[in-house]
């Protein structure tokens, strides 16, 4: 981490040039705005540690300052430390009320501005800190730890706002349930590692068969869920084949054994009209392609016309 940065945000040229000197001496990087308008074009732009904010300044002041910065997510978290020259409880009242940290009197004692300035910009570090393990942990509560796709749980979620915004705007919204073929006598095989190694395979291909848009998850053991928006059962059927392809035409090699898998696929898809209920469908297809004699694929328009292949 470089040195900090302080934003000083002073009407008052003498005011912003003592604390500048001391705080440079102490190592931190400032930056000065004179108004409460500059102050908040800097913290947006270059995210300072520690804002420290004159109350009584032209064009916006302090109040007004903080408050702009206490409501935009860029700058919320950033503490703001008051720098007055009022000393009314009720000013200094405010000023906390409206997301202040701490306040300093002015003009400011070295020792003091330091302390303070230190003690917001623990406070600071703590709360990135906070951020980012909290960050990790969402990721972490949303991923299969296995293939690193998207975990059951959230694809739930996916499906849920998909399903709702493709009803609300009447795009058409395709579900593929993928699952390997006598995955069992796989394990059988290649031991239960050699199996994992199998569906991380898997993954990759079904990844890189896909496009962009396209939402890919572990649904359960040897099951992916597909969710292909704007599309309808004709392509989902045609995407479908080639993520079969994908998995059947090249033997996957663990530990210099080499063999070839298989998935079978069901969909279903709605075309511009509600249903609440694709992966029920789909369900029924894959539970058909694998009666078909698996490696297949077999896919529903939810109205009821089959397009198998
Ligand atoms: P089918 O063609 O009918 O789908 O046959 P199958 O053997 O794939 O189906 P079944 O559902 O009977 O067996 C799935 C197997 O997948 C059983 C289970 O032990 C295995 N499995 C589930 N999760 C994992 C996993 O995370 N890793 C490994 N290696 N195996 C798993
Ligand atoms: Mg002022
Ligand atoms: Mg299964
Ligand atoms: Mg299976």
């Amino acid at each position: 981490m470089g040195a900090p940065v302080i934003l000083l945000a002073d009407d008052s040229p003498t005011v912003r040039a003592i604390a500048r000197v001391e705080l440079e001496q102490a190592g931190y990087l400032v930056i000065e705005a004179a108004d409460g308008a500059k102050a908040l074009a800097a913290a947006i732009e270059q995210r300072p540690d520690v804002v420290l904010l004159d109350i009584e300044m032209p064009v916006m002041d302090g109040y007004e300052a903080v408050q702009a910065l206490k409501s935009d997510a860029r700058t919320a978290d950033i503490p703001v430390v008051f720098l007055t020259g009022r000393v009314g409880a009720d000013d200094l009242a405010r000023a906390l009320k409206l997301g202040g940290h701490d306040y300093l009197r002015k003009p400011p004692e070295a020792a003091e501005l330091l302390a303070r300035v230190n003690a917001a910009l623990r406070v600071k570090i703590l709360q990135d800190e906070l951020r980012t393990r909290a960050d990790d942990l969402d990721r972490m509560s949303r991923t299969d730890h296995l293939t690193g796709l998207n975990n059951r749980r959230h694809m739930e979620e996916h499906l849920r706002m998909l399903g709702s915004s493709a009803k609300r705007h009447g795009f058409p919204l395709a579900v593929l349930i993928v699952d390997v073929d006598h995955f069992k006598s796989v394990n059988d095989t290649l031991g239960h590692h050699g199996g994992d190694h199998v569906l991380v395979n898997i993954s990759h291909r079904l990844q890189k068969a896909l496009r962009t848009e396209d939402v890919v998850g572990r649904w359960g053991g040897e099951e992916f869920l597909v969710l292909l928006p704007h599309t309808g059962a004709q392509s989902a059927a045609i995407l479908a084949e080639r993520l079969r392809c994908a998995v059947a035409s090249t033997p996957v090699v663990v530990d210099e054994i080499s063999l070839t898998v298989t998935i079978s696929i069901g969909g279903a898809a709605a075309e511009g009209y509600a249903d609440d209920d694709l992966v029920r469908l789909a369900d029924r297809e894959l539970y058909a392609a694998k009666g078909a004699g698996r490696n297949r694929v077999r896919v529903i328009r939810s109205k009821g016309e089959e397009l198998v292949s």
